[in-house]
């Protein structure tokens, strides 16, 4: 399952990129800005502001999943047992069903119309999420049926999902992006529920295997931000051989509204983290060779 397509990225991967989004997550970040990719199932996006109380939500409810109260319509979400009986109904896209079963024939349709814009920019297709390898067989199937019509591919990952998953996708991805959030594994299972030591061992097994990587490190306010944690980050990265570069990528907030729309609470402050900041830890990795972007 997806939960979205953007096109014309110049993010994540060279060139000009389409970012797929698999939904579905082993992992909970608190700061994590697609909370509508960490759930394998449908979500559904409420956003009461753009309500013109045309009330289709509420004759399609037979549960009482939407109801008119005296604040307006107001969403009952453990009464809503199927999402899909809400998709497309409003007319003011004030609720948006999450989630899209992949249907390769028209993905790929999709993708080959911006072959052109790829190949003469040197981009291509990057899986995001959620965690793309938490569906390993979609995946596989998706970069392989990309990879034989000549585009480049490339996954971002939080590498935290078993090896054989990964191993299988050698040859037909070309660029491995690590979300590396922590090397202290009590507190990176802590904050976001990830095992270190399956991050690691899949990282060396790359190293064995000369895969080259891009590292790219979220600096999140309180978790890492402390220049003894991210020096210790910075020292981990550094003992790869196989590190092209090293990201910083500074935390934001831009994620919040969703988390209102889903009903779900955002603990973490509003705001950035400034890029200025992230210089000392880029001069920092300067010195231990590795080259360092701020920003990604
Ligand atoms: S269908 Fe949309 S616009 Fe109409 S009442 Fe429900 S939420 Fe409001």
């Amino acid at each position: 399952m997806l939960f979205n397509i953007q096109k014309f990225s110049t993010h994540d991967g060279g060139g000009i990129r389409t970012l797929i989004f698999f939904k579905g997550c082993p992992l909970r970040c608190p700061w994590c800005s697609n909370p509508e990719g960490q759930s394998f199932d449908y979500d559904l996006f409420f956003n009461k502001r753009k309500c013109i109380g045309c009330l289709e939500c509420v004759k399609a409810s037979k549960e009482g999943e939407f109801q008119t109260s005296g604040k307006g319509i107001v969403i009952n979400r453990e009464r809503i047992k199927n999402p899909l009986v809400f998709k497309d109904i409003c007319p003011a896209k004030a609720i948006q069903v999450i989630g899209e079963k992949i249907d390769l024939k028209r993905l790929m349709g999709d993708i080959e119309k911006d072959k052109l814009f790829f190949n003469k920019s040197g981009g291509g297709v990057t899986f995001s999420g959620g965690e793309p390898f938490a569906q390993p067989n979609e995946l596989l199937a998706l970069a392989k049926a990309i990879k034989t019509r000549g585009i480049s591919t490339a996954v971002e990952t939080c590498m935290d999902v078993p090896w054989k998953d990964v191993e299988d996708t050698i040859g037909v991805i070309d660029e491995f992006l690590v979300d590396l959030k922590h090397v202290d594994a009590k507190r990176l299972k802590e904050a976001t529920g990830s095992d270190f030591g399956q991050v690691e061992d899949n990282l060396k097994k790359l190293e064995n295997r000369k895969i080259s990587l891009t590292i790219r490190v979220p600096v999140i306010p309180g978790f890492n931000d402390n220049p003894t944690d991210m020096r210790e980050i910075i020292d981990f990265v550094s003992s790869l051989t196989n590190v092209r570069e090293l990201q910083f990528i500074p935390y934001h907030s831009y994620g919040k509204n969703k988390y209102s729309q889903m009903g779900l609470d955002y603990t973490y402050p509003s705001g950035t983290v400034d890029k200025k900041y992230l210089d000392g830890f880029a001069n920092y990795a300067k010195t231990k060779g590795l080259k360092t972007n701020i920003g990604g």
